[in-house]
């Protein structure tokens, strides 16, 4: 991808939406009030460039950025989320934007994967503990040079070229996360990783350096990566660069199509899908597709995930099959057994069947689309007033509403009189 980066930064500081810029101006305030310097770095510095947004602002203070959080929430607003005093940084949510501001430090790994050492110190020396040079871009936002690049041009360059590069060689050692998150910015900005970078990769991963960093971390990185716009060329990277070998074991290339098919499908549902649906849950249903039911269930133990997430994954195929028969077959009882189907699942089933005949895929998408939409809608014609007047005790109706329901979307109530009917022979049992 070509990228074009105007150096005129002033003006691009100044073309951020006025709640972006009011907090910056804000930060810049209290800098000089508190004789501290401070920078937007990042991936907010990053993306201003590159003519993205980004609703998370990152900034660095020559300073104590505790101490200027709390001072910035007290004056201008905002919620204190989290003050980390150990790794001198603090979060603060205001409006819809996140406000990440940290102390420029310097970082030491006492071994590979754990967390590092901090120590308060200056942006010269807060650029190397950083991931890539293209995140290491800092734009001064002090009252006397605001708008200037504060660092190598050359990672200007960088950007310009679209290329990944680690600072040193032990990068990938210190934090093997950042594996992951090399993976995710080439796919995302549809750059390339710098061919050191690469050969230093791929040692830390013949060296087995993801061992190092815990489950919650690695489930972090890989539910990131899989909630990308472009998960699948970033599953396509990662078999390119090894990482797949080592993160997915037994997962196929062909994976990398069915994303992009799975993606698809995700799209057209979009709009009817709630908050809760879990992209994360229904990308990793897709990339564990055809695994066996072992592998899979070894695979997925190591992600450590909740029991309901991990129940949907380890959900017997043999009975997600027979449902797609039904919905294919058009047989009204699938509805009665897609009732204990998640959203995620009942996409997958739509996946299941474009990857085998797309024509197939189609109709199943439209069945399946037209069930979730009725479950929206299908809810009983009985109010709870209405249930309570009849005779029904108000513990029970929570039950009562979900077995009506159950019925509505299984098509064997379809009026208010069939279920008035239904009601009254359950008060006479
Ligand atoms: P995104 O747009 O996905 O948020 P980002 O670059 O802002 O991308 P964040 O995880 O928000 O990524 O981190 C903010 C910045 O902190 C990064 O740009 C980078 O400079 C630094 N950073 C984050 N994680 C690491 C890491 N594991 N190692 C070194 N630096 C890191
Ligand atoms: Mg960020």
């Amino acid at each position: 991808m070509a990228v074009k980066i105007k150096i005129n930064f002033s003006r691009q500081l100044s073309a951020l939406t006025s709640a972006e810029r009011e907090i910056i101006n804000s930060i810049s305030g209290l800098g000089a009030k508190r004789g501290e310097r401070a920078y937007i770095v990042g991936g907010f510095a990053r993306d201003i460039l590159l003519g993205f947004p980004n609703f998370d602002i990152d900034c660095v203070v020559e300073g104590d950025a505790c101490a200027l959080a709390e001072e910035f929430a007290k004056s201008f607003g905002g919620n204190i989320v989290s003050v980390n005093r150990k790794f001198h940084t603090a979060k603060i949510k205001k409006d819809n934007l996140t406000i990440d501001i940290a102390s420029a430090r310097e970082e030491k790994y006492a071994s590979a994967g754990a967390l590092p050492i901090v120590r308060s110190s200056t942006i010269k020396h807060d650029t190397l503990r950083r991931d890539f040079t293209i995140n290491a871009i800092y734009i001064s936002i002090n009252r006397g040079d605001f708008g200037h690049l504060s660092c190598e041009k050359a990672y200007l360059t960088d950007l310009r070229k679209g290329l990944i590069r680690v600072f040193h060689k032990n990068s990938f050692e210190d934090d093997p996360t950042r594996i992951f998150r090399a993976v995710r910015f080439a796919a995302r900005f549809g750059f390339n990783i710098e061919s050191n970078t690469k050969r230093l990769m791929q040692k830390a991963l013949k060296d087995g350096m993801l061992k190092k960093i815990s489950s919650f971390r690695v489930k972090r990185e890989l539910s990131l990566l899989l909630k990308e716009k472009n998960a699948p060329e970033a599953i396509e990277i990662a078999f390119a660069t090894g990482l797949a070998k080592a993160a997915l074991p037994g997962i196929k290339k062909t994976a990398v199509k069915d994303l992009k098919t799975a993606r698809l499908i995700w799209f057209d549902f979009f709009i009817y899908l709630g908050e809760q649906f879990n992209l994360f849950l229904y990308m990793l249903l897709v990339l564990l597709k055809d695994l066996s039911c072992a592998r899979r269930k070894k695979f997925v133990e190591t992600l450590n995930l909740n029991k309901k997430d991990t129940a949907v994954l380890l959900y017997p195929r043999s009975r997600m099959d027979k449902i797609l028969r039904g919905i294919i077959k058009n047989i009204p009882a699938w509805r009665v057994d897609a009732d204990e189907l998640r959203d995620e699942q009942l996409l997958f089933l739509v996946l299941l069947a474009a990857s085998k005949n797309p024509p197939t895929g189609a109709k199943v998408e439209k069945r399946v689309m037209d069930y979730i939409l009725m479950l929206k809608t299908k809810k009983p014609f009985h109010s709870s007033f209405e249930l309570m007047r009849m005779g029904f005790a108000c513990e029970k109706l929570g039950g009562l509403t979900k077995e009506i329901t159950g019925k509505r979307r299984g098509g064997k109530i379809l009026s208010k009189s069939q279920e008035y009917g239904f009601l009254v022979r359950k008060l006479k049992k």
